[in-house]
């Protein structure tokens, strides 16, 4: 099979220019400046490839020397965005890559020219790449699965580079840039079609894993305290609640502050939210690892762990109140006290439902609140008391 290379060339300014189109398009909803440097990298490819065509005319100063640069500086884009991506500050010094561009027209013309161009410049796309797939190493936290198709893919494409700048080294090799002859020519041009296709992929597919992330963290969180929702609760106790047996009783902690819309009536809504964040950070300094703590809505808040003992969740309650207390009396002080109302419940059967563990947990609060507020209330529900 011969590979005819203007073709290829031909195919390859328009799959980088739909590349660039695609991710601008992509940036226009998002606005995520990755992605707006991705793209101008595939433009600079567009530009740079339908220049390459050009020396099939015999204009071999722009068709070559300007082609190659271009291929340089779309590769230097292709870092920033990674950089943008990765939120790295780059080293001004990967500027110096276009100024050793500059320098290849300086090559001496009685080297053998195309190889040391073919070499020169394979190796600056070589370095930028492979520094952009280095960025993309998971650094003590997990890549999202589309990160880690990029980071291959600019690994894979940088090494191939990388070869090509060896490839000329090689005594016999034929490379002739003017003509586009030589098969490591031929075999660039096929892997530069491929790339282009599988680095715009998992480009966008890397912003769109890492919103799809942030969408669901954001879904799963009360946005006033950042603790779990109701939601998201619903879905992480099953996992939780199907390890309480006899041996390793569970509990809920359902609190609600006592007379709460006396500071919101007082202070305003910001003191309250205040309260409300200052309270939730309270429970997550009690909660033991492992335990789950969510915001049910309004001033009502859930604390569901295991293993549990009657003598962890008085401990446990009576801090939460203690530390309430203190900060609503010296901040916010009402003529009814702000304090916390705390229904506990104790089982070791997982319930039948999360649903019907509130609702024990909400009779128990009522009772608590009833006795006259300001108290802990610890039902034992256990079937076999520990002797
Ligand atoms: P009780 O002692 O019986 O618990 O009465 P309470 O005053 O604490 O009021 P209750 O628990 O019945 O109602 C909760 C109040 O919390 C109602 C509402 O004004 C207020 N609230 C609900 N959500 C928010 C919020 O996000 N921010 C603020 N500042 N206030 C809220
Ligand atoms: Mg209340």
């Amino acid at each position: 099979m011969t590979l005819d290379p203007p073709t290829i060339l031909a195919l390859t300014v328009a799959l980088a220019a739909a590349a660039a189109l695609y991710l601008a398009v992509e940036w226009r909803s998002v606005r995520e400046p990755s992605l707006l440097f991705w793209s101008a990298g595939f433009a600079t490819i567009t530009l740079g490839s339908t220049l390459a065509l050009l020396r099939s005319s015999g204009f071999l100063m722009i068709g070559i020397w300007f082609a190659n640069g271009l291929l340089v500086a779309a590769h230097l884009l292709f870092l920033l965005g990674v950089a943008r991506f990765t939120q790295v500050r780059l080293s001004r010094l990967w500027w110096l890559l276009l100024v050793a561009w500059l320098g290849m027209l300086m090559l001496p013309a009685d080297l053998p020219w195309s190889k040391a161009m073919l070499g020169v410049q394979s190796l600056l796309v070589a370095l930028p790449t492979l520094r952009a797939s280095f960025l993309l190493r998971p650094h003590g936290k997990s890549l999202s699965i589309g990160a880690v198709q990029l980071r291959y893919v600019l690994l894979i494409h940088g090494v191939f580079y990388l070869a090509k700048a060896l490839s000329v080294l090689i005594p016999g090799t034929l490379i002739d840039l003017a003509a586009f002859k030589g098969e490591i020519i031929q075999v660039s041009l096929v892997e530069g079609a491929m790339a282009i296709m599988l680095i715009a992929l998992s480009m966008t597919g890397s912003e769109r894993y890492r919103r799809e992330q942030q969408i669901a963290r954001l879904a799963a969180r009360d946005p006033l305290t950042a603790l779990y929702n109701r939601r998201a609760l619903d879905l992480r106790a099953p996992r939780l609640l199907a390890q309480v047996s006899p041996a390793q009783p569970g509990a809920l902690l359902l609190i609600d502050i006592d007379n709460f819309k006396g500071v919101n009536d007082l202070y305003g809504h910001t003191a309250g939210d205040r309260l409300l964040i200052a309270l939730s950070e309270m429970i997550r300094s009690v909660v033991p690892r492992g335990a789950l703590a969510a915001r049910l809505g309004g001033d009502e808040f859930v604390i569901l762990l295991t293993p549990a003992s009657s003598e962890q969740i008085i401990e446990l309650g009576s801090s939460l109140r203690d530390q309430f207390y203190q900060l609503a009396a010296q901040t916010v002080p009402t003529p009814q006290p702000v304090t916390l109302s705390i229904g506990a419940n104790l089982f070791d059967q997982p319930p039948a439902s999360l649903t019907a563990l509130i609702e024990q947990g909400d009779t128990t609060l009522y009772e608590s609140k009833r006795g006259g507020r300001d108290s802990i209330r610890l039902v034992d529900r256990r079937t076999m008391q520990a002797p």
